[in-house]
């Protein structure tokens, strides 16, 4: 499914920024899939393609808060009308650590002894501080088992392997040749450095406005790309 191609129709997809990611690392691209809430007829196609590979093979579906919460509840809504009346649906939120936690009542219980399915909408990281990874650790941890992990854009090139799950399936990949992240010392050393060349720093989109706060003096200044 081309989603990365018709989020970049609706301005979903930014490819000339300098951004820093969740994973503190910089980079000039941005995918957002929250554009896509505002077309239901393409938003349903993906919750419909996510679930598809894991017919009748889960009992629960769990997202990450706070970006996959609605993309999973909308992908359970799809379930439960068209083949699975019993399949449930939790989240888990966002602790005080940067660890998950199924903190609302009956949550936990709810994945206990069952086939997890975990969805999330872009995943940028697939390893241990990642969103997807840490959850995945909180389904086993809470008793349930982990079958499969499906998400709209596969951002980072992980794998099943890297998320030490049985399975990892996407609906789109992007271009790895701008899609890639510096840690923030390469992207002020290295000659193509975003920092070196004095490119604004994005500050209202991932981890921008907390860069922002440690590195007020930064030469290159901040943009806002939402506002
Ligand atoms: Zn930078």
């Amino acid at each position: 499914m081309k989603v990365v191609k018709q989020l970049e129709r609706w301005g979903g997809v930014v490819t000339d920024g300098h951004f820093v990611y969740t994973s503190d690392k910089h980079g000039p691209a941005y995918i957002n899939f929250d554009v896509g809430f505002t077309h239901p007829k393409f938003l349903w196609q993906v919750c419909r393609a996510l679930i598809k590979p894991y017919k009748g093979k889960f009992d629960v579906i769990v997202a990450p808060a706070t970006g996959g919460v609605a993309l999973a509840a909308i992908t359970w809504v799809y379930a439960w009308m068209f083949w699975a009346k019993k399949v449930k649906f939790v989240w888990a939120d966002k602790g005080d650590d940067k660890q998950f936690v199924f903190e609302r009542a009956g949550f936990a219980k709810t994945v206990k002894g069952r086939r997890v399915l975990v969805v999330d909408d872009i995943m940028t990281n697939a390893n241990p501080q990642g969103s997807v990874y840490k959850l995945c650790r909180l389904v086993e941890a809470s008793g349930g088992k982990v079958v499969g992990v499906s998400i709209v854009v596969n951002r980072c090139g992980g794998t099943a392997e890297d998320l030490e799950v049985p399975r990892l399936s996407q609906l789109d990949t992007v271009d790895s040749s701008l899609f890639y992240a510096l840690t923030p010392s390469e992207c002020d050393h290295n000659k193509d450095g975003l920092c070196k060349q004095n490119v604004p720093i994005v500050d209202d989109v991932g981890h921008g406005a907390e860069y922002k706060a440690g590195h007020p003096d930064y030469k290159g200044g901040y943009v806002s790309l939402l506002s």
